[in-house]
């Protein structure tokens, strides 16, 4: 999957979702509209749908991103153009992104129309906490994010940011995931991934409780056959994937040589679609600061297949590497003299130069010191040669600096 030369056509995208849209819910006077027409010429207001694993959730190929930040007519035109998961956190602005989806939604009243998709960050359990701690922490946690988002469940709850077994295998934290899920507070559990994805969804997978995975993968790890692999192991054991990051950070490129031959619109549409043509995915949730970006997303879904462009930008090499998107393979840490956090540093650099989210930049950036321990860079230059990707670490790092000092 992932070959731009697939002749995936839209045909078949479009028999796959009549038959699923037969099963979906819409909202009255919601958007999705045409939903009852099974003429593929129509196809172009029907999204295309797929199942998530073995739950009973069935959604269009491309979703809302927490991306859409504090943005409330962003997230009203989500739902009226059809995006039915909508993802956020317990962390993010602070709680804040939560209460905006969960005042909307209830003013809306499409609260059993749409699946949300939550977080919860797990830190304190690694450092040690006691298992009772670890599990009274977590429930406590999840109480916070069912007020602010003013319902009673969450259709899916995840253990955010993991990257090896350790956490998704903690007997504490595993136990009160299941309770959860059994008490009704989450339909659905599993866990959240942006580094060592291949070994956290084979991780998830292995568990055996968890439902869902949500990694970040995206065209510039099309040669990654373990991702490849965990994503592919996952779908055939019945974990719905839901894939991130796929645009590469998206909408405003770093390195200004991608530029030259292709456009964002065109490298955005191109990198979702890349996603979208893996059937092991089941949907996407791509960020969007603007109602432009929306709607591009939501044209993928209504279409996937590539134009002759985007398929020529999508084999070329060069290009990809150019991206310098930080795949957060954490090779580059060993490096470091100076133990410097410097993936976690590249992510921050892609939520503020890309996302232009400075609310999470923040948040991630302070993370560095209370999640893991390690410190900021000290600008040596000893880690850009070691990136194996292509990411110009240095100026990168020097860019942060010039928000961070
Ligand atoms: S900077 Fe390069 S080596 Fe370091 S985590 Fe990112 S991709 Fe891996």
């Amino acid at each position: 999957m992932g070959n731009p030369n697939d002749d995936l056509s839209r045909r078949k995208f479009v028999t796959r979702s009549l038959g699923c849209l037969a099963a979906a819910s819409v909202a009255p006077g919601l958007s999705l509209a045409d939903s009852s027409s099974t003429d593929p010429d129509k196809a172009a207001t029907v999204p295309v749908m797929r199942k998530l694993g073995r739950t009973d959730i069935e959604l269009p190929l491309v979703n809302a991103g927490a991306g859409a930040g504090m943005d409330p007519g962003l997230v009203i035109e989500a739902v009226d153009r059809g995006m039915r998961l909508f993802d956020t956190d317990a962390r993010y602005q602070n709680g804040r992104h939560e209460q905006l989806l969960g005042s909307i939604f209830s003013k809306m009243g499409v609260r059993d129309k749409v699946v949300i998709m939550t977080k919860v960050h797990t830190p304190e359990q690694r450092a040690g906490l006691s298992p009772e701690r670890s599990k009274a922490l977590l429930y406590k946690t999840l109480e916070g994010c069912l007020r602010r988002l003013r319902t009673d469940r969450v259709d899916i709850l995840l253990v955010h940011d993991v990257s090896s077994p350790g956490p998704i295998h903690d007997p504490a934290i595993m136990e009160a995931m299941s309770r959860i899920k059994a008490e009704g507070k989450a339909r659905y559990i599993g866990t959240a991934t942006h580094t060592n994805m291949a070994v956290a969804i084979n991780a998830t997978v292995a568990a055996e409780i968890y439902d869902v995975v949500f990694t970040a993968v995206n065209f510039t790890m099309a040669d990654d056959t373990a991702l490849m692999g965990a994503i592919e192991n996952a779908a055939q054991k019945g974990v719905g994937v839901i894939a991130m990051k796929t645009q590469a950070g998206g909408y405003a490129f770093p390195n200004p040589a991608t530029h030259r031959e292709f456009s964002n619109e065109l490298i955005n549409s191109a990198a979702l679609k890349w996603a979208c043509h893996n059937e092991n995915i089941a949907t996407s949730v791509p960020g969007f600061a603007n109602y432009d970006h929306l709607r591009a997303n939501w044209a993928v879904a209504l279409n996937p297949e590539y134009t002759e462009e985007e398929k020529r930008f999508l084999s070329d090499n060069r290009i990809k590497l150019g991206m310098e998107f930080c795949r957060q393979c954490r090779r580059c840490v060993a490096s470091c003299p100076h133990k410097a956090d410097v993936p976690t540093m590249m992510r921050t650099h892609m939520y503020v130069r890309q996302y232009a989210d400075f609310g999470l930049a923040r948040q991630t950036y302070d993370s560095i010191a209370s999640d893991r321990g390690l410190t900021a860079c000290e600008s040596c230059g000893e880690c850009t040669a070691q990136c194996a990707h292509s990411v110009n670490i240095r100026r990168k790092i020097e860019e942060l600096k010039l928000v961070y000092g």
